[in-house]
């Protein structure tokens, strides 16, 4: 289902694995009672070099059923419950404790009200929303029309985040290290102002995207007729045309990642000629952003693209576009006519979620939402103690020293070049369980009564908040992700990792467990962030986070040629008959797959030499390893979500990043893979990046 709101953040990028699935839903335990390899998933019947997949996880796949409330179920989902359960303890028993006025715990506890309050909600009816449909309906002028998407505009967008590439608003407003000058924070403009995941789901001719659109039509029809607009099949053909022809100027995923074509800088004064159509000087005056005279314009063509449908399209279009998508933003929080309508086209057709998940999950994802860091500070406090948190960093440190040897011994890289990359290493900040400080929330007022109300004004206050950061000095320690999050970050403006509390759990993280497992489990994953430091974006930034390519022609020849190969060898792959996977726009992960994978291997190797390890239920260290990478990977999908997410995610599907291992020598001696197997790869096809 899609969120109610998208998570934004300053500076985040290259998520590890996007959650893809609906977030929190029925509980189950994804802790193991074992510690290490979990042996009972194993599938001794296939073959590690036909399908180290299904070999790693094969009886965990034959006996997990996917939850009828989800699209897929994977080691992130589960952790992902565990997060949730634990977090929706926390807040119920906040909320019994009856928190001091002003206090951080009444907040939480106010929201959460809120959002439970179903009676209230049903009572207000459309109510709490007629204000800014009214505003909308009021508009009668091209000016009129420019103020108040100026108005509505929120930095809710993060292109280097990967999922947030555009807002439901015409355009979105991100707020982080200027690409010149990563000292300081500058104004990035994104495209938007469409409600399917990507311009694909518009301009595809495929049957099954022909299929959707008409019923993406249809349902913005149902949510139009229960807000009780007239004409509303009409009015729907008319929006969906229009966000298809908003669609065409979009860019691609793809042209999206690449931050080259991002860096363009516009003065405020620039924009009526490079970009006519919208009144820009209301827009912006409407936006708060009067004084910003210099932006960045992520997607000059589909500003500009859009910012011509704007005078051209018929203002009543418009009109209607930003009441559909208002009431849509919201419609997870109106009454249950609308979170049905809304749950039976995003939830069950677009993503193949049978069943909703119950209200309370919902209260609990939306509080961890919107005041993610107070709900952070407690989970903190009671589930992430300091010996954890040392564990991590000495692993870190550990990878972080096999990059360092790594690049020592690369042999194409030029030395000075080497020296930089050192260099990048070295400021590298590592925040590992939680940031330095806490976001403060005092200046929010949440009410118990007031869901509607309670977010417009958080989406409010974060926009205030980043839009006040303009020009001052960049915070390098600063977190874009709580620390309740199942997830890992790079954040090459910062040059800075977080490694969320969350995901230092099992099965990436047990402090009980044999090293050599949680080196393959989440030493790999650290290495994948690691390595995005210098993966074909990280290469263009500098140890300071500025926009500057310290590589020489020679280097990014052998890395381009070397990365071709990998391109090649995912394109290969073949979940759908009519759909492979696209080498090129998974690209940046699979090389962070790859060179984190390798540098762990490394870290756990230099382990060994230490602190000599034993066999565990017959598995060498070796194959504990691969195992810890295999088995912390397991993942079952619905067709449906698998679909969406080979067109739409930058990671490539679990099952294809467990493969990754045919590229590591090691893997082929652990296992004894033989010339006929499937993943065997003669050595000289084995792509060997960093
Ligand atoms: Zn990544």
């Amino acid at each position: 289902m899609k969120p109610l709101f998208k998570r934004f953040a300053a500076v985040c990028t290259f998520v590890l694995l996007a959650l893809t699935a609906p977030v929190f839903a029925q509980t189950q335990n994804a802790a193991t009672p074992e510690h290490g390899v979990m042996v009972k998933d194993i599938d001794r019947s296939a073959k590690p070099g036909d399908n180290f997949f299904e070999y790693s996880n094969g009886e965990w796949i034959k006996r997990t059923e996917i939850p009828p409330d989800r699209g897929s179920l994977s080691v992130f989902s589960l952790l992902n419950d565990v997060a949730v359960k634990r977090t929706s303890q926390m807040i119920e028993e906040i909320a019994k404790s009856n928190p001091p006025a002003g206090s951080g715990n009444r907040k939480i506890a106010d929201l959460y009200k809120s959002y439970m309050d179903e009676a209230g909600i049903e009572a207000r009816g459309l109510s709490p929303i007629k204000p800014h449909l009214d505003e909308i309906a009021a508009i009668h002028n091209r000016k009129d029309l420019a103020r108040v998407l100026g108005k509505a505009l929120r930095a809710d967008v993060d292109p280097l985040n990967n999922t947030n590439f555009h807002t439901a608003n015409v355009f979105g407003l991100w707020v982080a290290p200027d690409f010149s000058d990563s000292d300081h924070y500058t104004a990035y403009l994104l495209q938007g102002g469409i409600q399917l995941p990507d311009r694909e789901y518009y301009l595809s001719d495929s049957e099954h995207m022909q299929n959707l659109r008409g019923q993406y039509q249809a349902h913005v029809a149902a949510m139009l007729k229960l807000a009780g607009f007239s004409d509303s099949d009409s009015r729907a053909q008319r929006i969906v045309e229009l966000e298809h022809a908003i669609a065409e100027k979009h860019w691609s995923l793809a042209e999206d990642q690449d931050v080259h074509k991002a860096n363009n800088p516009w003065k405020q004064s620039d924009f009526a000629a490079k970009a006519p159509g919208l009144e820009w000087k209301e827009f912006f005056h409407a936006a708060g952003l009067d004084k910003q005279a210099h932006f960045i314009a992520w997607q000059p063509s589909a500003i500009a693209g859009e910012s011509a449908l704007i005078a051209s399209s018929p203002i009543e279009t418009w009109k209607d576009l930003l009441s559909y998508h208002l009431i849509e933003q919201y419609g997870g929080i109106l009454p249950k006519a609308f979170v049905d309508e809304r749950f039976e086209f995003f939830g069950k057709t677009l993503s193949g979620t049978p069943q909703q998940s119950p209200r309370w999950q919902r209260a609990v994802n939306n509080v961890n939402f919107a005041l993610g860091d107070e709900v952070g500070k407690a989970y903190v406090q009671r589930y992430f103690p300091p010996e954890a948190k040392a564990q991590v960093q000495t692993m870190v440190a550990n990878i972080i020293n096999a990059f360092h040897k790594r690049i020592d011994a690369l042999a194409w890289m030029t030395p000075g070049t080497k020296a930089q990359a050192q260099a990048k290493l070295d400021t590298l900040y590592v925040g590992i369980g939680y940031p330095e400080t806490w976001e403060d929330y005092s200046g929010l007022e949440i009410k118990p009564d007031d869901i509607f109300g309670n977010l417009w004004r958080r989406s409010v206050f974060e926009y205030r908040r980043w839009v006040s950061r303009l020009g001052k000095p960049v915070d390098r320690h600063e977190w874009c992700m709580t620390p309740q999050t199942v997830n890992a970050v790079n954040l090459p403006l910062q040059n800075a990792l977080n490694f969320p509390a969350a995901i230092l759990a099992p099965p990436f993280f047990d402090p009980d467990a044999p090293y050599p497992y949680n080196y393959g489990a989440i030493g790999s994953i650290i290495g994948h962030e690691v390595s995005h430091t210098f993966d074909s974006e990280g290469s263009a930034f500098d140890q300071k986070g500025a926009l500057r390519n310290w590589w020489t022609q020679a280097d990014l020849d052998h890395f381009n040629s070397s990365t071709a190969k990998l391109v090649t060898q995912y394109d290969s792959y073949h979940p759908f008959p009519d759909l492979s996977l696209n080498g090129q726009q998974t690209l940046a992960e699979n090389i962070a797959d790859l060179g984190g994978l390798a540098a762990a291997y490394d870290a756990y190797r230099a382990a060994l030499t230490s602190k000599p390890v034993s066999d565990q239920d017959g598995f060498t260290p070796d194959q504990q390893f691969f195992l810890g990478y295999g088995q912390s990977r397991r993942d079952k999908s619905r067709p449906a979500a698998l679909r969406q997410q080979v067109m739409t995610d930058p990671h490539s599907p679990s099952e294809y990043r467990t493969d990754m291992v045919r590229n590591i020598d090691a893997w082929y001696q652990a296992f004894q893979v033989q010339p006929e197997q499937t993943l065997y790869l003669p050595p000289d096809q084995r792509v060997r990046i960093w």
